[in-house]
């Protein structure tokens, strides 16, 4: 079921620890694979066009295109301005959600209870992370995020429901970038949500070149 990756193509792998954000550059043409290391982890996750950081991934745009709400193998990721981000090539978990947005405190607060507040979640490590890297990026251009591993199906009545996770430990995603983009990820912290079995665990991450 995994796809071996040629070790000679690898440039970056790295292990992002529970809870913890990360940001990084992808090339044109490079893959990520991002892993669901130990299972029922959340991965959320913004994309940026790397020269014009107001060309940000659009969960809008990307439902549109496809007419589907769920991302699988075959996703083109659009941005705000038409163009595709990167392309999902390969999915062993099958389903990752775009409509369920990042944890916050203020969500936090709303669905769990008020003393939630002071937890930390994947808003601020989204903040955090944009406000290190720098280069004007900052908390305007964390808009609508993809959540990699999470099921949040979708009722008849058409309300969300966070279920328990149907990733499991070494799924992975792995996108092709189809133009220079920065990946922006809260390995989430979230403590209250069946999604993560209320354990936050580690993601792996690995960008690697095209064999020609
Ligand atoms: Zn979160």
């Amino acid at each position: 079921m995994t796809e071996s990756i040629d070790p000679a193509t690898v440039r970056y792998d790295a292990i992002v620890p529970a809870g913890e954000p990360w940001i990084h550059e992808i090339i044109k043409g490079q893959y990520l694979r991002i892993i669901d290391v130990e299972g029922n982890q959340a991965a959320d996750t913004l994309f940026f066009n790397a020269d014009d950081y107001e060309d940000r991934y659009s969960a809008q745009d990307t439902i549109r295109a496809q007419a589907n709400i769920y991302l699988t193998t075959g996703t083109k990721l659009m941005s705000s301005k038409g163009n595709v981000l990167l392309t999902i090539v390969a999915d062993t978990c099958g389903r990752h959600d775009t409509l369920g947005g990042a944890c916050s405190m203020e969500s936090n607060m709303v669905r769990y209870a008020i003393e939630k507040r002071h937890m930390h979640a994947c808003r601020q490590s989204f903040v955090k992370a944009a406000l290190a890297w720098g280069h004007g990026l900052a908390k305007r251009d964390i808009a609508a995020n993809i959540n990699f591993f999470m099921n949040v199906p979708v009722t008849r009545e058409g309300g969300l429901t966070f279920e328990d996770g149907v990733s499991a430990a070494g799924k992975y995603v792995q996108l092709r970038a189809e133009m220079d983009v920065l990946a922006l990820i809260s390995n989430c912290p979230q403590l209250n949500n069946p999604c993560n079995a209320y354990n936050p665990t580690p993601i792996r991450v690995v960008i690697w070149d095209p064999r020609d």
